[in-house]
């Protein structure tokens, strides 16, 4: 899981939101590659990070870009019940640490 710091600096927040902004409007990868001066594996593993749909499939929900609840990193929600990135769903034991705090 450490690959994605090998041959790219870390993304910025302006760039992952124009990340997901071109990716969801279908832009190839290519182009984005070139806008973003990324490498089209960087922008893929990056469209990948962020939990952004394959671009075949962008037009089957509304996507948005937003801060986890939890981790404030940004993911690709799928929606307003969506608002915890796939990591920390993935984690139960921390959500119910995180409830027994707030409790
Ligand atoms: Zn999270």
């Amino acid at each position: 899981m450490k690959k994605e710091n090998l041959n790219s600096a870390p993304w910025t927040e302006k760039e992952k939101a124009e990340l997901a902004r071109l990716w969801l409007m279908q832009i190839p990868v290519r182009i984005i590659a070139e806008q973003l001066q990324r490498s089209p594996s960087a922008v893929v593993s990056g469209a990948w990070r962020l939990q952004l749909p394959r671009q075949d499939e962008v037009s089957l929900h509304q996507h948005l870009l937003r801060s986890c609840l939890k981790c404030q990193k940004s993911f690709c929600s799928q929606g307003k019940h969506n608002r915890i990135c796939d990591p920390c769903r993935a984690h139960p034991t921390r959500s119910m640490l995180d409830h027994i705090f707030v409790a």
